[in-house]
């Protein structure tokens, strides 16, 4: 599902891979670790990674806070592009996965950069909100469960900074989202939030058809 982008073919998704990201011995193996669990397609993509990489970089970003960590990748990805003295909030309620996780962030001398929240992401990020973190953060990344991003959108459009990012993953749902005659709950969800980030006049915004869909909404 979001292991290639839609409508690459697999040739010139290999391509990508080839070409498009530089190789990160550790990040092979943790996506390979990854796509043995019954999950594993739920990684972000290679090429993905490198795109959020990049845009941190870009920001000078410093304080984040993500959505749904699973095994870590995003987090790893994150974390790194953060610099030494970064920090991100990590949110996810399975400690399975997130154990898997920080081993590699352990690997990657990074684990005192992340601060994981095994707790619901709604009470770990009302909590931010309680404690003063309103403006606080630099970039945001959801990839959770997905009835509840436009809940999870609202608070951390209050934690982040003016010139801030969001970034939201699965937007495009495998193509669901065009797709009326689709319509479980996780897909009309997707489609309400994208109807909701076009309209929404507090972010400038773009779905970037990568991976599973990517959507960017940068604070005003
Ligand atoms: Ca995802």
């Amino acid at each position: 599902m979001s292991s290639r982008s839609l409508s690459l073919s697999q040739t010139l998704q290999d391509y990508v891979s080839a070409v498009g990201v530089r190789p990160d011995p550790l990040l092979e193996r943790l996506r390979a670790e990854t796509a043995t669990l019954e999950w594993g397609r739920m990684q972000i993509s290679a090429e993905q990674g490198a795109l959020m990489d990049l845009l941190l970089r870009l920001m000078g970003a410093r304080q984040a806070i993500e959505v749904g960590t699973f095994t870590g990748y995003s987090a790893l990805v994150t974390a790194r592009a953060l610099g030494p003295t970064g920090r991100l909030v990590a949110c996810d309620i399975n400690p399975e996965t997130t154990a898997i996780a920080r081993r590699y962030w352990a690997e990657a001398g990074l684990a005192d950069r992340i601060d994981l929240r095994l707790a619901p992401a709604l009470d770990t990020l009302d909590g931010l909100l309680a404690d003063g973190g309103e403006g606080r953060f630099d970039f945001a990344f959801v990839d959770a469960d997905k009835p509840a991003y436009g809940a999870y959108y609202e608070r951390l459009l209050r934690l982040i900074r003016p010139g801030g990012l969001i970034a939201v993953d699965n937007t495009l749902w495998s193509g669901k989202v065009a797709d009326p005659s689709e319509n479980e709950p996780s897909t009309v969800a997707l489609r309400a939030f994208n109807r909701m980030l076009h309209g929404d006049s507090r972010v400038e915004m773009a779905l970037i058809p990568i991976g599973d869909g990517l959507s960017l909404a940068r604070k005003r």
